[in-house]
């Protein structure tokens, strides 16, 4: 446009060519237009939380701590706000959590964006399961870390396929430092991994001297029975376990957590406290007395039993909708299901005509390193309602049906 652009392009870092807008954002703006179905967002539904009451809350915050409020923190969290933490561990069957090892993040993306910094360097690379969840991706790759994905089936992760790939890459020469793993209700796939796997690849870790980072911010978004057991459960030196509220509460109060093993605690909260200087306060204490003064518990279950609804209505339209040569996810838990079309169908420039038709969808090879997956789709069911969803699949299925034919 000017003379002076090449000059500024110089300025950016090799980093910066990384830094990429994720496929998700790209469609949020498009998402938003009337009259669309989207079944991009991963946006939960936040219509069900007790507003007056949180203004309630907040009020009193600043009525009675306004000036700690609104002050900068600790770097590491509130003590309170981490002893709470451990308390919705707890209910995760994390048992032996301690507030000292918690460490409160901007939401688990940034504690994504920390791990990098504290443990990888430009090329380390970093396992993860084939497809993974795209801001973690565009994460590691702003970090200049190599990302290789990992075979996955209908019970997650593979542990022959994990095993062969840390010693293949290690014969190729690169150091391979971290497991990224989603181990319940997969983002895009909607798969989980099954609790024999779990420790198979905690133990194949550890002897390979990786460590795990385990990703859970849909654990408690189990539509029916006992929680699974996080990985870190049993395994508190070798997983380093990220949680959210997010997805329990409100994504907009960007607050999340790391729980740390131990031997990592100190480098991690002093990376976060260079990043963020410290979490934000009035967000924390909010947070607080929520789970202090409200019944979180119960809004979880409100959330379980509506996202179990939505999921159903999903299943339901792809069945009465979609053809054979389709298949697709039915995962038990979190917000999304994977659909496979036929090789050699390439899902990405089906957005177009999914837009016109009047359906969003997110392409597989957003999930992907490498672009890879071209032939799948990610649908999410949690931020609209039933009639929607199946409005939305049926909107669909003929644009699918067409490129299939074509
Ligand atoms: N991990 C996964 C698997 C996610 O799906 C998301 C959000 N979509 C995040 C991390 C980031 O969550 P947060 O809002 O806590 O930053």
């Amino acid at each position: 446009m000017n003379k002076a652009t090449p000059e500024l392009d110089c300025l950016y870092s090799a980093r910066a060519a990384n830094i990429k807008q994720s496929a998700v954002r790209d469609v949020f703006d498009i998402s938003m237009r009337e009259g669309l179905v989207s079944l991009a967002g991963g946006n939960p539904y936040l219509q069900s939380l007790p507003l007056e009451k949180l203004g309630t809350l907040a009020h009193d915050i600043l009525a009675q701590e306004g000036m700690t409020a609104l002050q900068y923190g600790n770097g590491q969290g509130t003590s309170e706000l981490r002893e709470a933490i451990c308390h919705v561990m707890a209910e995760e069957f994390i048992l032996d959590a301690s507030p000292e090892n918690v460490v409160v993040t901007a939401g688990s993306q940034s504690a994504l964006d920390i791990t990098c910094k504290v443990f990888c360097d430009p090329h380390d690379v970093v396992l993860c399961e084939d497809p993974t969840y795209v801001g973690a991706l565009n994460t590691f790759e702003a970090n200049q870390v190599a990302v290789h994905p990992v075979r996955v089936d209908e019970h997650g992760l593979v542990p022959e396929a994990l095993q062969e790939a840390i010693v293949a890459l290690r014969a190729e020469g690169k150091t391979v430092k971290l497991l990224y793993t989603i181990p319940s209700f997969n983002n895009p796939s909607g798969i989980t991994l099954s609790a024999e796997r779990r420790q198979q690849i905690v133990n194949i870790c550890k002897q390979e001297g990786l460590l795990v980072i385990e990703d859970n911010p849909y654990g408690m978004l189990k539509f029916e029975g006992e929680f699974n057991r996080p990985m870190r459960a049993d395994n508190p030196e070798d997983v380093l376990y990220l949680g959210s509220f997010s997805k329990i509460f409100a994504p907009g109060l960007r607050v999340g957590w790391a729980l740390v093993p131990e031997r990592f605690q100190r480098r991690f909260y002093l990376a976060n406290e260079a990043v963020i200087l410290c979490p934000p306060t009035l967000n924390q204490m909010l947070v607080t007395s929520y789970l202090e003064n409200h019944d979180w518990k119960g809004q979880v279950a409100t959330y379980r039993e509506l996202y179990a609804k939505r999921c159903a209505a999903m299943i339901a339209a792809l069945e009465e909708f979609m053809p054979e040569s389709i298949s697709w996810t039915v995962p038990e838990g979190g917000f999304f299901v994977w659909l496979t079309l036929p090789e050699g169908v390439d899902t990405y420039p089906l957005l177009h005509t999914g837009i016109e038709a009047g359906v969003v969808f997110i392409p597989g090879a957003a999930f992907s390193p490498t672009q890879e997956n071209p032939n799948k789709l990610r649908l999410a069911f949690s931020a609209v309602d039933e009639e929607s969803i199946r409005e939305g699949v049926k909107r669909l299925a003929p644009v699918l049906i067409q490129a299939i034919a074509a």
